[in-house]
């Protein structure tokens, strides 16, 4: 697309959750209710054994997010042939379509591990965007790149120096401060472990929110800062009309609606808000 028609970058500060799935399901269903308290949209990039392992769970997380491909069986596709890579990713995305009913768009590597093979099947198989980058540096071809600010979490580190759930996420609160747009990525398996740890990251979302970040999905974002066609959304398929805000009917999240003057509130037509 002509660059002059893309619309500017929002100028608030904007966060992109990618949620990693391939914990258990308990820690799945904590992170996602940690979402919906919060009000936040994210992206959950889905590995096909979790989409046949806990199909309504997943099917359940669809309804208020987005949903992407994670491979079929979460390898290091670095390790892999050409063919083995397409077939993990095709089989994978197929997979969790088949369970949510609709099409996906992105994809993200497992481990953000990655090579020219990954970035053929992605263009020859027409995913939208990626969002694996982070170590490899690729030309990604016709695929939009969506580049994590940070790697994980990364909880084991805290627990084994001994720091409180909720510091980890002060480095999330830090980068947040630091960049104006941040895309973090948020594993069930560390982030929905226990109890106190999403008990942590609602803390996280909810300052992030006081504190008038936006949140987005990574297609609207696309659409926000690069002009990235938005594809037609389903009946069933969320969307945030209000170009990264989240806000119920009441208004109950706390959160203002946009201004008529920012870029993203020129976005696409009303459709739909994210529902509780
Ligand atoms: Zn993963």
């Amino acid at each position: 697309m002509n660059s002059s028609e893309a619309p500017a970058a929002p100028e608030h500060r904007n966060v992109i959750l990618c949620c990693d799935c391939e914990g258990t399901y308990e820690q799945l269903r904590r992170v996602h209710r940690v979402f919906q308290r919060a009000q936040v949209p994210a992206n959950f990039f889905f590995v096909g054994q979790t989409a046949e392992a806990m199909p309504d769970l997943v099917r359940e997380i669809a309804r208020h997010h987005q949903c992407e491909s994670h491979t079929y069986s979460h390898p290091n596709l670095r390790r892999l042939s050409y063919t083995e890579q397409r077939h993990e990713i095709l089989r994978g995305r197929q997979v969790v379509e088949d369970c949510i009913g609709r099409p996906t768009r992105g994809f993200r590597a497992p481990m953000h591990c990655m090579n020219r093979d990954t970035v053929r099947v992605l263009n020859e198989e027409s995913f939208v965007f990626d969002a694996s980058r982070l170590y490899f540096r690729y030309h990604m071809g016709k695929v939009e790149e969506i580049n994590p600010t940070w790697f994980r979490e990364w909880m084991p580190l805290y627990e084994w120096i001994g720091l409180r759930p909720r510091t980890a996420f002060r480095l999330f609160r830090l980068l947040t401060r630091l960049k104006r747009t941040c895309v973090l990525p948020v594993h069930p398996h560390y982030s929905g472990k226990t109890p106190e740890l999403a008990r942590a990251l609602l803390w996280f979302l909810n300052d992030a929110r006081r504190r008038g970040i936006r949140f987005w999905y990574i297609d609207e974002w696309l659409k926000a800062t690069r002009g990235v066609p938005l594809p037609e959304r389903g009946p069933d398929e969320p969307f945030l009309s209000t170009g990264g805000l989240v806000a119920d009917a009441r208004g109950s999240a706390g959160m203002a609606p946009p201004s008529a003057s920012s870029s993203a509130a020129r976005l696409a037509a009303p459709e739909r808000m994210l529902s509780r």
